[in-house]
C-alpha cells in the first residue's frame, strides 16, 4: 500500500511519501537504541513534564491536528477535535499517575527474615515497536505512547500507510514538547518491512492495533523472537437490550455506538440483540434513528456520518452486506454505497441474519447495524458469545440479577451495563478470544512494557 494522503471524501491523493530505505531504517533503529541509553535514566518527574508540555501543544493546535485526521481518514472534524482533546487528557493523566504505577511493589514472604526487603521493581524494556491503525489515528498512538514513555521505554511508530501526516505530526509534537531526540520516532515504512524490525535484537517489544490477520502475523513473529507483544484486534461487540431498558434512550445509544467514527471502531456496537418482548418497537426506533443521520462532508458540523477511510473498506463492506442478503438476511434500510466521489455508505440495518452469512461471523467495519432477536436472557447471552471475537460489549437492563449474569457470562475483555463501550485513560482496555491479548491503559498499560524485576535483599 502506497504511503500517501488520499482524501476519503473526494478520492483525491493530495500527497505521497517515500518509504524509508533499509539503510535509513537501520539508522533509525540504532538511534532509538542510543536514545534509550540516556532516556532510561531520566526521572518520572522529567518525563511527566514533557508529557504535560505535549498536552499543551495538543490543546493549542487542536484544529490543525484534527484537520489532518479528517483529511486523511474521513472522520468528522467534530470527532477529530474530540480525539485530539482526549490525547491531551491521556498525557496529563499519565503525567499525574505513572509514579504511583511504577513504584516498587512490596511482598511479604513467610520465610523472609525480619531485615529482608522483598519487592518488584519495574524497569523499562527499551525500544517498543507500535504498529497502529488509521481509525483513531491520534488516540491509538497516544494510548500506547503515554504509558510506555512514562515507564522509560522509547517508541518506534509504524502507522497505517494512509495517515502519514498524522504520524509525522505526532512525533513533531513530542519533539517540540521537549522529549529527548529520538525517544519517539515515526517510521514511514510499509508493512512488508515490519518482520525485520520485529526480528531486530534492539527492538524489545511490539504492540499492534488492527485486523486479526495483521495481529496473527505480528504476534507469531514476536513469539518466535521471544518478545513481549500486546494485540488489540477487531471486534463484533454485542449490545443486548432487555425489556426493562428505556427503549428510546437505548436506541439512541445503539445508533451512537454503531456509527461512532463513521462505523469504523473496534468497539462499535455491531450486533444488537433484543429481547423479543420489545423487539418490534426497538427495531422501529433503530431504523428511524439510523435513517435520521446526515451523511456528508466530514468538515461540516452538521454531518453525522463521513466517508469510510478507503475504497477497499467500502468494497469490503458492500460485499459483506450483499453476500449476507444473498444468504437470506433482510435489509431494513440502507445497504448500497452512495456512489459519486468519496467512500460514502449510508447508515444501514440488517436483520434475520443466518449463521452462514458474513454479517453473522465477520467484523463489519462501517455503519451497518446487525439486529438479532432473543427469546430470553439465555439466548441473548448465547448469541453474544457465538462469535470468534471478544472485545467489548454492553447490555441495557434495570434488573440487577440480569446485569450480574451478563457481566459474568459474556466472553469479552470489557462489559458495560447501561453504557456504551469507550476507551478512557483511567480504565484498562483490551479483548478476549480473537480480539487479542494484553491490556492497554490505566496501570495495566504502564505495566505492559516493563521488566517486573523481583528483588530480595537481606
Ligand atoms: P490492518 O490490520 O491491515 O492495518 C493496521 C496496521 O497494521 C497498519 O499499520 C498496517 O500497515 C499494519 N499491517 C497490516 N498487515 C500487516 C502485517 N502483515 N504485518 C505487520 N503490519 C501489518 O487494518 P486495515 O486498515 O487494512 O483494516 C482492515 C480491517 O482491520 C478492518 O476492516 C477492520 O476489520 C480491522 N481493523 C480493526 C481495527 C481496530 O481498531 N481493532 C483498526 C483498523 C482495522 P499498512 O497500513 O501499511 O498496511
Amino acid at each position: 500500500m502506497a504511503i500517501a494522503t488520499t482524501n476519503p471524501a473526494t478520492g483525491e491523493t493530495v500527497r505521497e511519501f517515500d518509504s524509508l530505505t533499509q539503510q535509513e531504517l537501520e539508522d533509525r533503529i540504532q538511534r532509538s537504541w542510543d536514545a534509550f541509553q540516556g532516556y532510561r535514566d531520566t526521572t518520572v518527574e522529567q518525563r511527566a513534564g514533557w508529557m504535560r508540555a505535549a498536552a499543551d501543544i495538543l490543546d493549542a493546535e487542536t484544529d490543525r491536528l484534527a484537520g489532518l485526521a479528517t483529511l486523511e481518514m474521513g472522520k468528522t472534524f467534530v470527532a477529530a477535535k474530540a480525539e485530539v482533546g482526549k490525547c491531551a487528557l491521556g498525557c496529563r493523566w499519565y503525567a499525574d499517575h505513572s509514579a504511583e504505577h511504577l513504584a516498587d511493589h512490596p511482598w511479604e514472604p513467610a520465610d523472609a527474615p525480619s531485615n529482608a526487603r522483598v519487592f518488584t521493581r519495574y524497569q523499562p524494556l527499551g525500544p517498543v515497536l507500535a504498529i497502529m491503525p488509521w481509525n483513531f489515528p491520534y488516540w491509538q498512538v497516544f494510548r500506547f505512547l503515554c504509558p510506555a514513555l512514562m515507564a522509560g521505554n522509547v517508541g518506534l511508530l509504524k502507522h497505517a500507510s494512509n495517515v502519514p501526516q498524522v504520524a509525522l505530526a505526532i512525533s513533531d509534537v513530542l519533539v517540540r514538547a521537549g522529549f529527548p531526540r529520538d525517544v519517539f520516532q515515526t517510521l514511514l515504512i510499509g508493512s512488508e518491512m515490519i518482520e525485520a524490525v520485529v526480528d531486530d535484537d534492539r527492538v524489545r517489544a511490539v504492540t499492534l492495533t488492527g485486523s486479526e490477520p495483521a495481529g496473527r502475523a505480528v504476534g507469531a513473529r514476536a513469539g518466535r523472537n521471544v518478545k513481549t507483544s500486546v494485540l488489540e484486534l477487531g471486534g463484533s461487540d454485542a449490545f443486548v437490550v432487555m425489556p426493562s431498558a428505556d427503549l428510546d434512550a437505548t436506541a439512541d445509544a445503539a445508533v451512537a455506538s454503531r456509527t461512532l467514527n463513521n462505523g469504523q471502531s473496534c468497539i462499535n456496537a455491531k450486533r444488537i440483540i433484543v429481547h423479543e418482548q420489545v423487539a418490534d418497537e426497538f427495531q422501529r426506533l433503530l431504523v428511524e434513528k439510523m435513517e435520521a443521520l446526515t451523511v456528508g462532508d466530514p468538515m461540516d458540523e452538521d454531518t453525522d456520518l463521513g466517508p469510510l477511510s478507503g475504497p477497499q473498506g467500502l468494497e469490503e463492506l458492500d460485499r459483506q452486506v450483499r453476500d449476507s442478503v444473498a444468504a437470506g438476511a433482510s435489509l431494513l434500510t440502507g445497504g448500497t454505497p452512495l456512489g459519486g466521489k468519496g467512500n460514502f455508505y449510508p447508515a444501514s440495518v440488517l436483520a434475520d441474519i443466518p449463521k452462514d452469512a458474513p454479517a453473522y461471523y465477520e467484523e463489519l467495519f462501517g455503519p451497518v447495524a446487525l439486529l438479532f432477536r432473543a427469546t430470553d436472557l439465555d439466548e441473548a447471552i448465547a448469541i453474544a458469545n457465538d462469535s470468534s471475537f471478544g472485545l467489548g460489549g454492553s447490555a441495557w437492563t434495570q434488573d440487577a440479577g440480569e446485569a450480574e449474569r451478563l457481566v459474568d457470562e459474556i466472553e469479552t475483555g470489557m462489559m458495560n451495563i447501561n453504557k456504551i463501550t469507550a476507551s478512557t485513560p483511567e480504565v484498562p482496555f483490551g479483548g478476549a478470544k480473537n480480539s487479542g491479548y494484553g491490556r492497554e491503559l490505566a496501570s495495566f498499560g504502564t505495566l505492559s512494557f516493563v521488566n517486573a524485576k523481583t528483588v530480595w535483599i537481606q
